[in-house]
């Protein structure tokens, strides 16, 4: 069964084509386009490029294309991508202005040019449904809790992979099979040595999650994808009262006072520097102060929200980097792990120097009671995978 995965950012058009059997994946294709402004002749080339490679004879030969939906009103979960989903995400669209008038553009697209491939989203905030109302509500009047503003959280996808990887990693195929049947069977009956998992996802835009035996139990995105730790150019938390406050004191408008917090905030606003954390270090090694104090936000605000899931669940067992800089960057996954000896974490400093570009390894020392891992993200394979399933169901 060949299933498309398909990535659509702001400015970006991202897919991977898979081959499916069951849970298995072949990769049998992968490319995107950046600088992006319409989706039709994107989806256009990218056709022309499988059969032009002969991995399809045409259109026809897809069985499904799955789209990575952020927030939708009144839906989650893995749905047909139909009208509902269109109206859930526009529903929602002021929520997560960055990301759901692309997916909707992205869905109507493939509506239009290839009328008869089956259309999926899988929502990246299904991970969280089985949170506690305790983690997800807001203390907020009942009328603006009737509007659906709690946590919902994001990132599923990415920190699914990290839940299932994770257990496979640590020999533990209960829990891989627990995590990878989540979205089937739900949160099944467990009993065992826990596998309690800090996943930090560290990359254009981060999160840290909290996954106890492979269900999320928490995580540091909230209502909208613009709040836990700093963005590239998006506010992470924020108290709520600074932006009357700013309001008044700048004369700016809530629009205008939105706009700043979604692209002028961040790691860019921050540092005045860039929203990729590359400049922004190549800056601080300068001494450049904002550079300093981005990078200095960016490890606390880590480091707050993974202390904060440990505390959660009475411990971890492992923390997980992935993503852009999670992968990448071995200077921040050492930062965020410093002086917590007495936690039981204690880094490999060679190992965790040679593990970037997309390479899996352990970075703890041998004797570290906690286990720290670098995993690759691999949101799309659990896309095709629920895909994959919604199809034959
Ligand atoms: P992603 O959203 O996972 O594609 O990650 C993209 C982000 O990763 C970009 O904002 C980059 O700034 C960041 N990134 C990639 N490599 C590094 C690195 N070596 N150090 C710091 N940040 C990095």
């Amino acid at each position: 069964m060949k299933i498309l995965v398909a990535n659509l950012g702001s400015t970006s058009f991202k897919y991977r084509l898979y081959e499916m059997s069951g849970s298995d994946a072949e990769l049998l294709a992968q490319g995107g386009f950046e600088r992006v402004t319409e989706y039709t002749p994107c989806i256009e080339e990218m056709l022309e490029t499988l059969i032009g490679d002969k991995i399809i004879e045409s259109g026809q030969d897809l069985d499904a294309v799955g789209f990575k939906t952020v927030l939708g009103k009144d839906v989650s979960g893995c749905v047909k991508a139909d009208d509902q989903v269109l109206d859930a995400l526009e529903g929602f669209k002021e929520v997560a202005p960055a990301h759901n008038p692309a997916y909707a553009e992205g869905i109507r697209c493939f509506q239009r040019m290839l009328p008869d491939l089956p259309r999926v989203a899988l929502f990246e905030t299904a991970f969280y449904q089985w949170a506690t109302a305790a983690s997800t509500t807001y203390a907020i009047p009942p009328a603006w809790r009737a509007l659906g503003i709690r946590r919902y959280g994001f990132h599923g996808a990415s920190h699914k992979f990290i839940a299932e990887r994770t257990a496979e990693l640590l020999g533990r195929e209960d829990i891989a099979e627990r995590a990878r049947r989540l979205y089937q069977d739900g949160p099944t009956a467990f009993s065992g040595a826990p596998v309690r998992v800090i996943s930090c996802h560290l990359g254009g835009s981060s999160s840290v999650t909290g996954i106890c035996n492979g269900v999320a139990i928490g995580t540091s995105m909230g209502f909208s994808p613009q709040s836990g730790l700093p963005q590239n150019n998006r506010v992470g938390d924020l108290d709520s009262m600074a932006i009357p406050y700013v309001c008044k004191m700048l004369g700016l408008s809530v629009q205008e006072a939105e706009e700043q917090l979604t692209k002028d905030s961040g790691l860019l606003g921050l540092s005045g520097v860039s929203n990729d954390l590359r400049d922004i270090l190549a800056a601080a090694d300068d001494e450049h102060q904002e550079a300093n104090l981005a990078v200095d936000v960016m490890v606390d605000s880590i480091r707050h929200w993974a202390g904060s899931f440990f505390f959660k669940m009475g411990g971890a067992e492992v923390i997980a980097f992935t993503a852009g800089i999670g992968e990448n960057n071995p200077d921040i996954r050492e930062s965020v792990c410093a002086g917590l000896e007495d936690l039981g974490i204690r880094i490999d400093p060679e190992a965790n120097q040679k593990t970037v570009r997309g390479m899996e390894g352990i970075i703890s020392a041998p004797d570290s009671a906690i286990k720290v891992l670098v995993i690759p993200a691999n949101e799309e394979l659990v896309v095709a995978r629920e895909v994959c399933r919604f199809i034959q169901s």
